[in-house]
């Protein structure tokens, strides 16, 4: 089981940790402060840094398909892990740029949730951009909600995460919004994060601390995909055209 150091403090780019097993299939450390894909968020890239100075580029981060509760640091091809025995001390470091981008994207798709009370059904968060399929037949307005979203960034609301048990989610159906990620179950708690007074719900995932941090994103493109599916397309301001 690897710790998970970024679902207490997603700020985290590096940590120290000991290598358990290394192998082609990827790199499973002690600790991490890599994410992993998951509940549409892409998996974190950077490198392990090993005490002799010996850099292993990391291109992707999964979660163990056979291995419970175990994250696999994905190495770019090729890659001489020799120098990874287990037992191994290494300085994992994440590519931070690419990571605050996911955080930044990942925070904007809670505020257009609130923006768009209906359930979703799909969720895409990239460093290039993110996307939202909503479960819905009603056409929605791309300024309107670029609008919205700017609104909500402008009011720097507090964006933290807490724990609550399963009961208490089982109680309050109407906190899970999501129709196609439904959180884990079976660890008798749930961690759900809560933008004051705009939106709560579980998720696993990486998020900025404050909604002032998510910066200037906007709707590029508002896509009917089916008669009940809209895909709502996020991007930076200053990189969409
Ligand atoms: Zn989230």
């Amino acid at each position: 089981m690897t710790e998970e150091l970024f679902r207490e403090d997603a700020a985290l780019t590096e940590c120290e940790a000991i290598v358990v097993s290394a192998g082609v299939e990827g790199i499973v450390l002690d600790r991490t402060v890599f994410y992993p894909l998951g509940g549409g968020q892409a998996g974190d890239s950077g490198e392990l840094v090993g005490a002799g100075g010996t850099r292993i580029a990391i291109v992707d981060t999964r979660k163990h398909k056979e291995l419970a509760g175990a994250i696999l640091h994905l190495p770019a091809p090729d890659s001489d892990l020799a120098a990874l025995q287990p037992g191994t001390r290494v300085t994992a470091r994440i590519d931070a740029v690419r990571r605050r981008a996911h955080m930044r994207f990942h925070t904007a798709t809670h505020l257009l949730c609130a923006l768009v009370p209906h359930p979703v059904d799909g969720c895409s968060i990239t460093a290039g951009y993110a996307r939202l399929d909503f479960h819905m037949a009603e056409p929605l307005d791309k300024e309107q909600l670029s609008t919205g979203i700017a609104r909500l960034v402008n009011e720097s609301h507090p964006v933290r995460h807490r724990w609550i048990s399963e009961d208490e989610l089982d109680a309050n159906p109407q906190l899970v919004r999501s129709m196609s990620v439904q959180p884990p179950r079976g660890l008798g708690r749930v961690r759900v994060l809560e933008i004051d007074g705009v939106d709560l719900q579980p998720c696993g995932g990486t998020h900025v601390a404050n909604t002032s941090d998510v910066g200037r994103v906007i709707v590029t493109k508002i896509e009917k995909k089916s008669a009940m599916t809209r895909r709502v397309v996020l991007g930076f301001a200053d990189q969409a055209r």
